[in-house]
C-alpha cells in the first residue's frame, strides 16, 4: 500500500509563523479558512469587492479584505475559486504581490500542470486536495476527524515545500485521516480521467441509455427513473461503505448473478478502448486546450449541450418524482 502520512509526520510550526491567504470562500474556501483558523493559523480570507460570500466569511469570524490585498499581507495565498478563473486572477492580483519565499498553494493541479499559471521560481508551489467535497472537509473537522487528502510538490524554492504541504494538510484536518502524495500531473490527469469516463460522464450516459431503452419498449417513465437512476445511489452507498464486497453481498443472489454475466457486455473492449483514448487526450493536453478555448469563446459547445441535456425526458419525470421525496433537501 502507498505511504500515507499521519497528524505525527506533520509540524503545524511551518504554518504557524506565516500568514495564510484563502482567496475565495466557496466549497472548499469556507471549510479551508475556517479549519485553518480553528488550528491557529492566522487566516485572512480574499475576495473581490459585490462577492456574494463577503458577509458570510466575516459572519464566520474571518477578516475578508480584496484578493490583492490578502496576497500583499500573507506569506501562503491558496487559490481556492473555480479552476477556470485562477489564471487572470493569479495574474492580476496575486503575481506582482508574491514576494520571494512565499507559498502558491492549490486544491487542484489543472492550472500548474497545463501550465496556465507559471509562478516564478522564488516561490513554493504545492496543492493539499481533500478527496471530499468542502462542507464536508468542514463537517468533519469539527467532529475532531478529517477527510483523507493528496498532496503534492511542484517547487521547493525554500527547501521546505514538502514540510509546509503537509502543515496545511494537517492544519485542514487531513493528517487525522491520512494522506498520500502524489504529484501534479498525477492528480490532474487522474481527476480529470475519473470525471469523464467514470463518475461524471461514464454515470449519467449509462444512466440514460438505460432509461432510454426502457422507455422507448414501451415502460413508464416514472418506472425507469427508479430503476435506473433513483437506485442509483443506493448502490453507490454499499460500494462507498464497503467496495464490490459489500455492494454483491447486499444484493440478491439473482442480481449478483446478472452483474457477473452482463456487466462486461456494457462495459465492453471497446468502451475500454475509448477509455485509453479518452485518457491520451487528458495526457497530451488536447482536452485542456479544448477547454481553455472553449472558455475563451464563452462556451458556445457547453452551453448549447448543457440545453440539450435538460430537455431529456428524464429531468422532467425526475422532477416530478423527487417533490414526493419529502426527505431530500431542496
Ligand atoms: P467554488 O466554486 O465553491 O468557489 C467559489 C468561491 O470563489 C466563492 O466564494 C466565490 O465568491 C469566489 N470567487 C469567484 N470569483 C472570484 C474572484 N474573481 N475573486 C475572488 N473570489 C472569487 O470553488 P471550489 O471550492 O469548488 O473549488 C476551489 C478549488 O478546489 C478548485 O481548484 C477545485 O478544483 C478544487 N477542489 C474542489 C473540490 C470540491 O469539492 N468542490 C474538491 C477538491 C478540490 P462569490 O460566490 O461571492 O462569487
Ligand atoms: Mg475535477
Ligand atoms: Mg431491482
Amino acid at each position: 500500500m502507498a505511504k500515507m502520512y499521519y497528524d505525527k509526520e506533520a509540524d503545524l510550526n511551518y504554518l504557524l509563523n506565516k500568514k495564510v491567504a484563502v482567496i475565495g470562500y466557496g466549497s472548499q474556501g469556507h471549510a479551508h479558512a475556517l479549519n485553518l483558523l480553528e488550528s491557529g493559523v492566522d487566516v485572512v480570507v480574499g475576495l473581490y469587492s459585490g462577492s456574494k460570500s463577503w458577509k458570510k466569511a466575516e459572519s464566520d469570524g474571518l477578516k475578508v479584505v480584496e484578493v490583492a490585498e490578502a496576497a500583499k499581507e500573507s506569506n501562503v495565498i491558496v487559490l481556492l475559486i473555480p479552476d477556470e478563473l485562477q489564471q487572470s486572477v493569479y495574474t492580476e492580483y496575486i503575481m506582482p504581490y508574491l514576494d520571494e519565499g512565499d507559498a502558491l498553494v492549490f486544491a487542484h493541479g489543472f492550472n500548474i500542470h497545463y501550465n496556465q499559471i507559471v509562478p516564478p521560481e522564488y516561490v513554493d508551489v504545492f496543492m493539499v486536495a481533500p478527496k471530499g467535497p468542502g462542507h464536508l472537509v468542514r463537517r468533519v473537522y469539527k467532529d475532531g476527524k478529517g477527510v483523507p487528502a493528496l498532496f503534492a510538490v511542484h517547487q521547493s524554492y525554500t527547501g521546505k515545500a514538502r514540510e509546509m504541504a503537509l502543515a496545511y494538510a494537517k492544519g485542514i484536518g487531513a493528517t487525522r485521516a491520512g494522506v498520500l502524495e502524489t504529484t501534479f500531473k498525477e492528480e490532474t490527469e487522474t481527476d480529470l480521467f475519473g470525471e469523464q469516463c467514470v463518475l461524471c460522464g461514464g454515470v449519467t450516459e449509462l444512466i440514460k441509455a438505460g432509461f432510454d431503452t426502457l422507455v422507448n419498449a414501451g415502460y413508464q417513465k416514472e418506472i425507469a427513473y427508479f430503476e435506473c437512476l433513483h437506485e442509483m445511489k443506493l448502490i453507490v452507498d454499499l460500494l462507498y461503505e464497503g467496495g464490490f464486497e459489500k455492494m454483491r453481498y447486499s444484493i440478491s443472489d439473482t442480481a449478483e448473478y446478472g452483474d457477473y454475466m452482463v456487466g462486461k457486455r456494457i462495459i465492453n473492449e471497446d468502451t475500454r478502448k475509448e477509455m485509453k483514448k479518452v485518457l491520451k487526450e487528458i495526457q497530451s493536453g488536447e482536452f485542456a486546450k479544448e477547454w481553455l478555448l472553449e472558455n475563451k469563446l464563452n462556451r458556445p459547445v457547453f452551453n448549447s449541450v448543457k440545453k440539450r441535456e435538460l430537455s431529456h425526458p428524464i429531468v422532467e419525470v425526475g422532477k416530478n418524482l423527487r417533490s414526493m421525496m419529502s426527505w431530500i433537501e431542496k
